[in-house]
C-alpha cells in the first residue's frame, strides 16, 4: 500500500487474490524464493499520456490516457479499454491485475493488460467520440500490436469506439493488422458472437455452478444490474434457459417488470437510441421505475447477476440478498462485490461465480477473434458459441478442481484465483528473473 498510495481498488483486488493463495504458497515455497508474488503485483510497464481533443464548440479538452501492461508470461498483453470519468491509475491496475488471472483461466495464450481514459462518452456527439478516439490512438498505437498488446472494449467502449480506434491505428500504421484490436465490426475482422460472449459466458458458467448443486436457471427469478453489453446478453441467455429476469438498471435508476423484462425494448433504448433505462416504463406501463441504482439489490431473486461496475454490492446489499433467499451470485462485472460482501455470501452458503472466471467469455472470444484474424477466415456464430460454451465449462471445472485440491471445495472464488495463478507462476518460473 505504501508503494501504491491511493489506489484503493488495486489494493482490494490484490488482497482478495493473495488471501486465497495462502495454501498455494505454503505448498510451493519455491514461488516465494523466486519472488513470484512481488513480481506478480508489479506491472511490467505502465503508460500514461495526454489526450487533447476539440469539442463541438471548438474548445480544447484534455483527458488522461492509460495502458497498463501487467504480465506477458503466457502471451501478448490483452485487456479492454474503459472510458469513464472515474478512471484513474488504481482502476486500470485493478482491472489489469484481474485480467492476468482471467486470461490464464481461458486456457488461451494471452497475458494481462488494461487501459482507458477519464473521458466521459455520455452526452458526447459521434464526432466528439471520433475525435477523442483518434487522439487517444495517436499515442496508444506505438505501444500496441497483434503480437504485443491487444486492447478491446469495456465500460464506455463498444463497437462504435473500437471502429474509430481501429480506423486511426490502420491509418497511422498503413498496414492490415486486424488482430491489434478485438470487438471489431463484422465487416472488418470482427467475430460473430463476440458482442454476446461475456453475457452468454457468464450464464454458461453460472449454469454449470447451479447444476453442480442441483439447480438450474429454469423457472428462477433473476436480477441483473447494468444495461450495457454484459447485462443485455446475460439477460438474453438467462431468458433462453427459462429464467425470468425482472429487474435491470443503469447508473441513474432501476426498472422492475414482474412480468419479465422485454429485452427488445432495452436493446433499442440502450444500443440504438443511447437513452436512459427510465424510458422503458413509457412503453411498458405495468413496469415500475425507481430512482437510484442501488435499490435493485432489495428486489427478491434466486440469482443475482451484477453486470454494471465494481463494488456494486456491499455488505448491506449482500445481507438483503441473503434475507431474500438468493441461491447464487454470478459476477458479470469486474469485482462487483466488496471483499466483505463476498466473504459474507460465501459464509452464508450462497454460490458465487467469481468475475475473473465467470466473465472470461468475453476475452476468450476475443482470443478466438485473433485466431480468425490470423487465419484470415470467419467462423459461424454457432461455431464460436460452441467454443465459448466449452471454454466456460472448462473454466468452471478448473476452478472446482483447484478449490478441491487446496481444501476449499465449493469455493469457486478461491478455486479461480488458484487455477489462474498456477499457470502464470509456472511460466514465470520457467522464464527466469524477468
Ligand atoms: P457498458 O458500458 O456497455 O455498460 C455498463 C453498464 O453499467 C451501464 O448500464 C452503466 O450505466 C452501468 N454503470 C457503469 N458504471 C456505473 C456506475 N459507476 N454505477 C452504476 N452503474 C454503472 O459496459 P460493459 O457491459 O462492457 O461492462 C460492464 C462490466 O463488465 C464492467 O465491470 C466491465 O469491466 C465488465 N466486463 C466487460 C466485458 C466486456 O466484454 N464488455 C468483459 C469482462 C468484463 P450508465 O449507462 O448509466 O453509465
Amino acid at each position: 500500500k505504501k508503494r501504491n498510495p491511493g489506489e484503493a481498488e488495486f489494493h482490494q483486488a490484490v488482497e482478495e487474490v493473495l488471501h486465497s493463495l495462502a495454501p498455494v504458497i505454503e505448498k510451493h515455497p519455491e514461488y516465494v524464493e523466486a519472488g513470484i508474488l512481488e513480481r506478480f503485483v508489479e506491472p511490467e510497464r505502465q503508460i500514461m499520456f495526454r489526450v487533447p481533443w476539440v469539442d463541438d464548440n471548438g474548445k480544447v479538452q484534455v483527458n488522461r490516457g492509460f495502458r497498463v501492461q501487467f504480465n506477458s508470461a503466457i502471451g501478448p498483453y490483452k485487456g479492454g479499454l474503459r472510458f469513464h470519468p472515474s478512471v484513474y491509475l488504481g482502476i486500470i491496475k485493478f482491472l489489469g491485475f484481474e485480467q492476468i488471472l482471467k486470461n490464464s483461466l481461458t486456457g488461451l495464450p494471452i497475458g494481462g493488460g488494461k487501459g482507458g481514459s477519464d473521458f466521459d462518452p455520455k452526452g458526447k456527439s459521434d464526432a466528439e467520440i471520433m475525435r477523442f478516439c483518434q487522439s487517444f490512438m495517436t499515442e496508444l498505437y506505438r505501444h500496441i500490436g497483434q503480437d504485443i498488446d491487444v486492447p478491446a472494449g469495456d465500460i464506455g467502449v463498444g463497437g462504435r469506439e473500437i471502429g474509430y480506434l481501429y480506423g486511426q491505428y490502420k491509418r497511422i500504421r498503413n498496414a492490415y493488422e486486424a488482430g491489434v484490436l478485438t470487438g471489431k465490426g463484422l465487416t472488418y475482422g470482427g467475430s460473430l458472437a463476440r458482442k454476446e460472449a461475456t453475457g452468454f459466458g457468464l450464464v454458461y458458467f453460472t449454469q454449470e455452478m447451479l447444476k453442480e448443486h442441483g439447480h438450474s436457471f429454469d423457472g428462477k427469478t433473476v436480477v441483473i444490474s447494468g444495461s450495457g453489453n454484459v447485462a443485455i446478453y446475460a439477460c438474453e441467455k438467462a431468458q433462453s434457459l427459462g429464467a425470468k429476469v425482472i429487474a435491470m438498471c443503469d447508473s441513474t435508476g432501476y426498472i422492475l417488470d414482474e412480468e419479465g423484462i422485454k429485452l427488445d425494448t432495452i436493446k433499442r433504448i440502450k444500443e440504438v437510441e443511447r437513452k436512459r433505462i427510465s424510458e422503458y416504463v413509457k412503453e411498458h406501463p405495468n413496469a415500475k421505475y425507481f430512482d437510484g441504482q442501488k435499490g435493485i439489490w432489495t428486489v427478491k431473486c434466486d440469482v443475482a447477476l451484477p453486470c454494471a461496475t465494481q463494488n456494486d454490492i456491499d455488505v448491506e446489499h449482500a445481507t438483503k440478498l441473503i434475507e431474500n433467499g438468493v441461491i447464487a451470485v454470478g459476477e458479470g462485472a469486474n469485482m462487483p462485490c466488496t471483499n466483505e460482501a463476498l466473504n459474507l455470501l460465501l459464509e452464508k452458503g450462497v454460490l458465487v461465480a467469481p468475475a475473473k472466471a465467470a466473465n472470461a467469455g468475453g476475452v476468450a472470444t476475443s482470443a478466438l477473434e485473433m485466431s480468425q484474424n490470423s487465419m484470415r477466415l470467419s467462423w459461424t456464430f454457432e461455431e464460436v458459441d460452441e467454443k465459448l460454451h466449452g471454454i466456460m465449462v472448462n473454466i468452471f471445472n478448473a476452478s472446482k478442481e483447484a478449490a478441491k485440491e487446496y481444501g476449499m471445495e465449493g469455493n469457486y472464488v478461491a478455486g479461480a484465483n488458484i487455477a489462474g495463478f498456477l499457470k502464470v507462476a509456472d511460466a514465470m518460473m520457467a522464464q527466469g528473473l524477468v
